[in-house]
């Protein structure tokens, strides 16, 4: 490809809103520009990437037996409240009314429309398993599209669904899709760590979640470098160092005015650890008691899952009127208005500083079982150092992008929507499903996070938009250019992509731009050629340099490209 001919606008400037560095480097680099909150156009540059791992994802769900459909956009949100999830889902689903007045919805995912195809094609054990995928458009109103890419209202997503006979059969297909994953991953040079994940609104029984560390994440989870326990942190369970104070009677005593943990703490001269946070939640219009310790966070993924039910923070003004006290005096003993008091585990021994329902004291030396009775649960978010679950070894916590997670069903969407098979034995039973998602935007914008220098990119070999870029230094030197172009199309010849920079433009600009795009590999063809009959290979990642015959160019090339492992 020739540049000049191309659309492929550079920019020198950082865009103004963007705080991820593959957001900016993806806008800089010309890849692609933001039409409107979180709905993105992708440019040539960045057509070619998504293209390319596209181009991995199918080869790797061909190789697992996958069948490529496509299934629609636009939904009717029959098959939504078949499932259930028409009014589980909240505001991330678009909705519309077509011109009938029907209820219709874009679709964010297509377990419903999976389901409706298997229950009128599939209707024997021997139609099965089936493994089915697309690489389609996704449309949700997030919340909060950020990061350039790797949140966006409308995306490609690769999702595959297998159909299964029973829950072993989905374990093979689930673990088949597992492996292909972290093909597609390493293929592509993304670094990756695959964790235990809550299964949230897909439902199900398993799931894991492949993880690229990155600043720019959104997630965070914990790892072991001992024993390699991995989880997100919305399940990850570290086990903290003892808190608590000895077991003593419960008594009331004076905390004038103060209010967070850190001032009771150092009022009473104890550590935060000895303390206990009392937050008050509404399930519907119930207010339920959660309490962690003093020196911990509580998720409330996981008080979600203890509660089995969504639970949202209650409003200073809905405590008052609830519990009959203000927030910063709420406790677990003697509390009126609470359904349910839940407590994470590291409560269970020793005593601790608690809200005294009553403003201006707190009591200390509460144990919980004896002052109050409550539900265990695991809430509390896992922290760097703590014990891991698993060796008891040190904890750490990373910021990760999530590149693709992977669900076992069961069959939550095949029994309401009758997706039913005859088992061997004549016998009626639902299919089993499992579910599959990459997000090919995020691939790309986590390989950039994890490659790139102060001057741009480095892109993996497997997913840049070229793997080479030939930069002619004076075009109008008819000499150079001829050279320029027989070099290119020799390595075009060869397989592989090359970007001619053909712009009449100083060499320190167009360097500057080869850099920023950070194709693998550059190839100047300046005034050495003349003088000694050479060009210069540069690797973008190592920067390191080769003076090279002309005649030569291909043979070096392919040895660079072997030293680049595919990475
Ligand atoms: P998240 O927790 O980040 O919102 P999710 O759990 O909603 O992700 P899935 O519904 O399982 O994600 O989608 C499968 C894959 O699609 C994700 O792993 C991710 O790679 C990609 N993806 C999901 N949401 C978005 C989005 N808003 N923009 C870009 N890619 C996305
Ligand atoms: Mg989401």
């Amino acid at each position: 490809m020739r540049w000049i001919r191309s659309l492929i606008p550079t920019l020198r400037e950082d865009p103004a809103d963007a705080e991820a560095v593959s957001h900016k480097l993806m806008v800089r680099a010309g890849l692609v520009r933001q039409l409107a909150a979180g709905i993105y156009v992708y440019l040539p540059l960045g057509h070619r990437v998504i293209d390319k791992v596209n181009r991995v994802i199918r080869e790797e769900m061909n190789a697992i037996g996958g069948q490529e459909i496509s299934m629609p956009v636009l939904q009717p949100a029959e098959i939504w409240q078949q499932s259930g999830r028409w009014d589980a889902i909240g505001g991330e689903m678009f909705r519309l009314k077509d011109r009938n007045q029907r209820d219709m919805c874009l679709g964010m995912t297509h377990e419903e429309v999976v389901a409706w195809v298997a229950a009128r094609e599939l209707r024997s054990y021997r139609d099965l398993p089936q493994i089915w995928y697309q690489i389609q458009t996704k449309e949700r109103d997030e919340a909060r599209p950020r990061s350039g890419v790797l949140r966006t209202r409308e995306f490609l997503m690769k999702d595959s669904y297998t159909l299964d006979p029973d829950a072993a059969a989905l374990d093979v297909s689930y673990n088949a899709h597992k492996q292909a994953y972290c093909k597609i991953f390493d293929r592509c040079g993304v670094r990756y760590v695959v964790v235990d994940s809550d299964p949230g609104m897909m439902g199900g029984s398993g799931s894991h979640e492949f993880m690229a560390p990155s600043a720019a994440g959104e997630d965070d989870v914990a790892l072991c470098a001992a024993c390699g326990y991995a989880a997100n942190v919305e399940l990850a369970r570290g086990v903290p160092a003892p808190g608590g104070l000895p077991d003593a009677a419960a008594r009331e005593v004076a905390t004038p005015d103060a209010r967070t943990i850190a001032e009771v703490a150092a009022q009473l001269k104890v550590d935060a650890s000895s303390t206990v946070k009392s937050l008050v939640f509404m399930v519907g219009d119930m207010p339920v008691l959660a309490l962690v310790r003093g020196d911990h966070n509580l998720h409330e993924r996981k008080l979600a899952r203890a509660l089995r039910a969504e639970a949202r923070p209650a409003q200073p003004d809905e405590v008052r009127k609830l519990l009959g006290v203000s927030v910063g005096s709420v406790g677990p003993v003697g509390v009126k208005g609470a359904s349910r008091i839940v407590a994470d585990q590291s409560l269970k021994d020793g005593a601790y500083v608690v809200g005294a329902n009553r403003d201006g004291y707190h009591l200390v030396g509460v144990t919980a079982g004896k002052d109050f009775a409550c539900e265990w649960a695991d809430l509390q978010v896992a922290l760097p150092g703590e014990g891991c679950p698993k060796c008891g070894q040190s904890l750490s916590v990373e910021r990760v992008i999530e590149v693709g997670n992977i669900f076992k069903l069961g069959t939550k969407y095949s029994e309401p929507l009758g997706a039913m098979y005859l088992d061997e034995q004549g016998q009626q039973k639902p299919i089993v499903m499992g579910s599959y998602g990459i997000g090919p935007a995020r691939i790309a914008a986590a390989a950039v996070e994890q490659r790139h220098d102060a001057d741009g990119i480095v892109w993996p070999w497997a997913i840049a938009p070229f793997h080479v870029h030939i930069v002619p230094v004076a075009v109008k030197d008819a000499t150079q250019m001829a050279a320029a172009t027989e070099i290119e199309k020799l390595l075009e010849g060869a397989g592989f992509d090359v970007l001619m920079d053909d712009r009449d433009e100083r060499a320190g600009v167009k360097f500057k731009d080869a850099d920023l795009l950070g194709v693998p590999i550059r190839i100047t063809v300046g005034n050495a050629l003349a003088k000694e009959g050479v060009v210069e290979i540069r690797e973008r990642a190592t920067r390191a340099d080769w003076k090279v015959p002309r005649e030569r160019v291909l043979e070096a090339i392919r040895k660079i490209v072997d030293g680049l492992a595919m990475g």
